[in-house]
């Protein structure tokens, strides 16, 4: 599903974080250390390889809602932004955490000359955040932010479920 909103080409689909050769930045659903982990975090540093730990190391840890970018080493993006979404029952308030993700994720692309960036539905595996809050509070931010973008053309939402793509799907679409 494909949307133009403020001149941002804006799509969800389902597939694999680590597999989106043409996107310049993925963004990483993190552990505060940077470390490899499961779920998006292990794809991710799996295909980097182990340069992307190394790189994140100096930074961390780092706490929810933050982002921070590194080099993509052996994935097909040029960057890695790496987010810490907010353990859902323990990080509060979740919905102001979790979009100041997506928030700090788009002005490091901003300010990294980035074009296109994909993202995970962060804090919905391990995190425990319901994906049918997650997912409006997410298209939300991303559409408030999106009249404010001057380098990022294109966004898209990597969605490992159906059940997931649907619920990204109905936000985007109540935009
Ligand atoms: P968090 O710790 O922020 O909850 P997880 O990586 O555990 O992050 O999960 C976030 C979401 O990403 C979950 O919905 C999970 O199913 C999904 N996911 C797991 N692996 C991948 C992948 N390789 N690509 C895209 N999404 C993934």
């Amino acid at each position: 599903m494909n949307t133009i909103l403020h001149g941002i080409e804006l799509e969800c689909m389902k597939g694999d974080i680590a597999k989106q050769p043409d996107m310049e930045a993925v963004v990483n659903a993190a552990n505060a250390e940077l470390m490899m982990g499961g779920g998006v975090a292990g794809a991710l540093h799996r295909a980097a390889g182990p340069e992307l730990a190394e790189a994140g190391a100096p930074m961390a840890p780092i706490k929810p809602g933050e982002a921070v970018l590194t080099e993509g080493f052996r994935l097909p993006n040029d960057v890695v932004i790496h987010c810490l979404g907010p353990v859902y029952g323990k990080d509060k308030p979740e919905s102001e955490l979790l979009q100041a993700c997506y928030w700090n994720a788009l002005r490091q692309a901003e300010e990294n000359n980035i074009k296109s960036i994909a993202f995970p539905s962060i804090s919905t595996g391990a995190f425990g955040y319901p994906v049918e809050e997650a997912a409006p509070a997410a298209m939300e931010e991303i559409a408030a932010q999106s009249r404010n973008l001057e380098q990022v053309e294109k966004i898209r939402f990597v969605l490992f479920s159906s059940q997931d793509l649907k619920e990204y799907e109905k936000a985007l679409s109540r935009l």
